[in-house]
């Protein structure tokens, strides 16, 4: 299900059994190898056949030493690499170890389910292709088990946490990494712009989160519309949102935050995580969705906020016809005549209803009533 971290994974295990594989195929012929070569060495010298044996057995010897060189060799990396590896806030015990010890009582206003499976964290930064040459912003890092990954695996990492209870168990996790910055703010509050330009001289940074579901649309919304540097934001939310969002023309989840979100970015929907991949369990299912965030909008369209109200109004009334729905809406001052002029020129049936149109088409439809109304 995972995106490209499942084929990098697999290659990872293609690569470890590959040296592994080399490693055998040197080590166990290689003390036959001294064998032959001291007796062709003896050969060669046509030596006395009791004096043979000796040399066999140097050949023997000598390849035996250099097989276990390689085995301490191999050995001694692997453990230079495990301890090296530093030890996961996100396993199930070290995250309740953390709030026990630090008495933290999870907060259900600010929605706080901790990730506690390694393997997801690992995806999510992976998804996100975070790279050493990324800073990324992390809304709501907890007790810092998903700051931990994009630690490792980004240059710079900027953590905007709410809950000024957990500043401190941050401030002792991630003590090890020193490209985290960790910020006490409520993120729908905090000056991303600055942020930016401050931490990465207002280049594109990527935004990766298990996101606090209250604010799902609004920080994404923001992300997008007001066109912050951003190249990519990998995110978890609620499944049902993360489908809404994913979701195309004339589907029960196509609706005006699908077109919103599709007009800035592109979605795809990661993978789907089950509820026991968090503690405390949430009610509802989660899913993993990245935006990749549009150079140029799919479509133009002269006016946005124009093309936007005709969203709203379209699917405000969803069992209406587009007609209707466009009628009724107060943010919309059309007569009738001209609303069924505009759908007649857009080439669609006067009785569609709003969620069969597509993005193009309902940037068509506001150019045209521009258009009707001489602008
Ligand atoms: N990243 C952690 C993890 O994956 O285990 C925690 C994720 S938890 C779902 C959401 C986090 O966002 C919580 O730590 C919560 O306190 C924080 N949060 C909630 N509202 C916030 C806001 N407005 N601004 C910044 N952080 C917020």
């Amino acid at each position: 299900e995972w995106c490209e971290r499942k084929a990098d994974s697999k290659s990872e295990k293609i690569r470890k059994y590959a040296y592994w594989g080399v490693y055998l195929f040197v080590a166990i012929p290689l003390p036959g190898t001294g064998a032959w070569m001291g007796a062709l060495i003896a050969a060669l010298l046509n030596m006395d056949p009791k004096k043979t044996f000796p040399v066999i057995a140097i050949g023997v010897l000598t390849a035996g030493i250099i097989v276990s060189v390689l085995s301490f060799g191999v050995l001694g990396a692997i453990i230079y690499k495990e301890k090296n590896m530093a030890e996961r806030i996100s396993t199930p015990s070290r995250t309740k170890e953390i709030i026990e010890a630090n008495r933290f009582a999870f907060k259900k206003n600010f929605g706080q389910n901790f990730l506690i499976d390694s393997n997801i964290l690992d995806n999510i930064a992976s998804c996100a292709g975070v790279t050493k040459d990324d800073c990324v912003l992390e809304i709501g890092p907890g007790i810092g088990s998903l700051a931990q990954v994009l630690a490792e695996n980004a240059r710079q990492v900027v953590a905007v946490e709410i809950d000024n209870t957990l500043i401190p168990i941050l401030k002792q996790t991630l003590a090890d990494y020193d490209n985290v910055t960790i910020l006490n703010q409520d993120i729908l509050k905090t000056d991303i712009d600055a942020i930016i330009q401050e931490k990465n001289d207002g280049r594109n940074i990527k935004v990766v989160a298990n996101l606090p579901y209250y604010i799902t649309t609004p920080i994404i919304m923001d992300l997008l519309e007001n066109e912050r540097h951003v190249d990519s934001i990998t995110v978890m939310v609620q499944k049902e949102v993360a489908e809404r969002i994913n979701a195309k023309p004339g589907t029960k989840d196509y609706g005006a935050l699908s077109l919103a979100v599709q007009y800035y970015a592109e979605p795809y929907l990661v993978a789907n995580v089950p509820p026991n991949c968090f503690m405390p369990r949430p009610n509802v299912g989660s899913a993993v969705i990245r935006l990749t965030v549009h150079e140029k909008p799919p479509a133009t369209v002269r006016d946005e906020s124009l093309m936007f109200r005709l969203i709203r109004a379209s699917f405000n009334q969803r069992r209406k016809t587009l007609a209707n729905g466009l009628n009724n809406s107060p943010e919309l001052h059309y007569s009738k005549e001209q609303i069924a002029e505009a759908i007649e020129k857009l080439g669609t049936s006067p009785s569609i209803r709003g969620e069969a149109l597509t993005l193009e088409e309902f940037a068509r439809l506001s150019d045209i009533l521009l258009e009707l109304e001489g602008k």
